[in-house]
């Protein structure tokens, strides 16, 4: 079974790397993604040293806080307010 990344259409294989390399942040900020730094491969998207993981592996870091991309929560748009309106106001 093998995957194929959305972003940059390659099959995961071992050293494939992303093509896509830069990440957009919900405020459009756009950086440089982090290449894999181990001499394994990467246990989640197979990419080798250098390379670039694929969008959603749970190796990747985040160039923005330096966390882990898919739990840091960078990626995620901001609370529109008025649902923190609708929560605070049930109380
Ligand atoms: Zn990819
Ligand atoms: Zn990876
Ligand atoms: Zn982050």
């Amino acid at each position: 079974m093998s995957a194929i990344c959305k972003a940059c259409l390659q099959e995961m294989g071992p050293g494939k790397g992303c093509t896509v390399n830069e990440i957009i942040f919900p405020d459009r900020t756009i950086l440089k993604a982090i290449p894999h730094v181990d001499e394994e491969k990467c246990h989640d998207c197979n990419v080798h040293k250098g390379q670039f993981h694929h969008p959603g592996c749970d190796m990747e870091r985040c160039p923005l806080c330096g966390g882990q991309l898919i739990s840091c929560g960078c990626l995620s748009a901001p609370v529109p307010t008025d649902v923190v309106t609708q929560v605070t106001s049930r109380f």
